[in-house]
């Protein structure tokens, strides 16, 4: 169906579903809807979790999934890329030639609906960011005109877009930067351990990702998370050390872990296009499928892992989920992807604000879509955030846009330097003077 979306808990109503096969086409669609004063969203991969989503009534879903080509420039190294383009697809299609570039880390989402906001995944050590690639993009405004937009074709909204991009336009098309694969093999580590070794545990990963200066090509994706069969009561903590080399040249860097004694440990080594299933968020995999669950995420950008909060965090989930068992395929998500290519980046060139962050943590709440659980998961996750922040002292919050659930502030979205948000209010205030674009962490006046 296309118009069901990820999560549950965003709950769009559209009236009518426009399936734009060239880009002419979504700019018709917007005029119809700019004259007739219809509310409109683009939807590619429907992941987005922003509750500002369901602000959309009797509107009209623009499905952007068949803008989805990819064609290679001559030079190699770069491909014009359709809206609706999506990981797993640009992963596949560039393997093809030996060639990668920065995705998100999930097989399922789109390429823009993270690289709007940042686009975090398993090549930004090498790369930078999914926003970092863009070198240009054709798109359609608020009132149906179609501009390209790049560092020299309205310079002041190829800023703004990448960061805040969202609050713009659709994008049709991309032009985007793509490399040589630097490596062939994937190796994938996964283990579990008890909660006891929490201490221990974070102890490894603060060494490894030693502030900020975690090898290039390591990810570390740990989730606390229920698993009867280890105990039916006590959360799991689970590792997916991801790393583009081979296993002896990862054992370094997963051989502490296992002296720690992990309940499970396995591995495997796969070309990168094996790398997001071997992981568990391949396009076949349960968190990549449209559920009938509501899902909402509480996310906070770190410095490092505050082991003193993070035994809190866990106490907490534990309660929530033996107190609320209709939580129980909640998790607590640590993620530590390479940061060099993003730091590389001056952040002032984009509107990406949160380059100084070297981890996102984010307490996600999985349970069956009913209004009353809605105000209990506003309940933990609102007190999980607190405490996660707390363990960043002297540092204000942080939220990926991408992450957000719509009550944070502008400052939290898009950072605190005043002219950051000046800018951003000033491009609103010019692009977008009618807020058409405000289903997803708006810029308000
Ligand atoms: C299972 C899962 C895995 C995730 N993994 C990652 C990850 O690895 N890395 C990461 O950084 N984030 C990740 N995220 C967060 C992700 O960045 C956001 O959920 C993002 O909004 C998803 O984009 P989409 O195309 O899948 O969803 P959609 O709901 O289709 O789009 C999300 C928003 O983007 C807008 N949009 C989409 N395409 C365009 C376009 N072409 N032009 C203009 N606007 C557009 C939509 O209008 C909507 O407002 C993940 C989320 C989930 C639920």
């Amino acid at each position: 169906m296309f118009t069901t979306l990820w999560s549950a808990a965003v709950d769009a109503n559209f009236a009518v579903v426009v399936v734009p096969g060239i880009a002419e086409d979504v700019a018709a669609t917007m005029k119809y809807a700019d004259r007739y004063n219809v509310p409109f969203l683009a939807v590619n991969r429907a992941h987005g979790t922003a509750s500002a989503l369901s602000n959309v009534y009797n509107g009209i879903e623009i499905y952007i999934h068949a803008l989805n080509s990819i064609e290679i420039a001559e030079n190699g190294e770069s491909a014009l890329m359709g809206g609706g383009t999506y990981q797993d697809q640009v992963v596949n299609y560039l393997a093809a030639y030996g060639k990668v570039t920065s995705t998100g880390a999930c097989g399922c989402v789109g390429m823009m609906g993270p690289g709007l906001g940042g686009g975090f995944g398993r090549f930004q050590g090498y790369f930078g960011l999914v926003l970092d690639n863009i070198i240009d993009m054709n798109v359609v405004l608020a009132d149906g005109s179609m501009v390209t937009v790049s560092e020299s074709s309205k310079s002041d909204l190829y800023w703004g877009m990448r960061g805040a991009g969202h609050n713009f336009g659709i994008v049709t098309s991309f032009n985007y930067k793509i490399y040589d694969q630097p490596v062939v093999t994937w190796f994938v580590e996964t283990m579990i351990f008890t909660g006891d070794k929490l201490e221990k545990f974070f102890e490894l990963l603060n060494i490894l990702g030693a502030n900020g200066t975690q090898p290039v090509g390591l990810t570390t994706y740990t989730v606390f998370a229920m698993s009867p069969e280890v105990s039916p009561t006590e959360p799991v903590i689970v590792l997916l050390l991801e790393y583009a080399g081979t296993e002896s040249e990862a054992e370094p860097l997963y051989a502490p872990f296992l002296s720690l004694g992990p309940v499970v440990a396995t591995n495997v080594t796969v070309p990168y296009t094996g790398v997001a299933h071997a992981s568990g968020s391949g396009v076949e995999d349960f968190v990549c499928q449209n559920s009938d669950l509501s899902w909402k995420l509480y996310p906070v950008g770190a410095l490092v892992y505050n082991i003193t909060t993070n035994r809190q965090i866990y106490s907490l989930f534990s309660k929530m989920i033996n107190d609320n068992p209709e939580f129980n395929n909640s998790v607590v998500q640590f993620e530590g992807y390479s940061l060099q290519g993003m730091k590389a980046v001056d952040p002032a060139s984009t509107a990406y604000a949160h380059r100084a962050d070297n981890l996102l943590l984010s307490y996600a709440l999985v349970y069956p879509p009913k209004k009353s659980l809605d105000a209990i998961a506003n309940k933990y996750g609102y007190h999980a955030r607190s405490i996660l922040h707390a363990g960043e002292p002297g540092r204000p919050l942080n939220t990926y846009v991408n992450y957000a659930s719509s009550d944070e502030t502008l400052e939290e979205l898009y950072g605190y330097e005043p002219w950051r948000l000046a800018r951003l209010r000033a491009l609103k205030q010019k692009y977008d003077p009618q807020g058409k674009f405000d289903f997803y962490a708006p810029i308000n006046p």
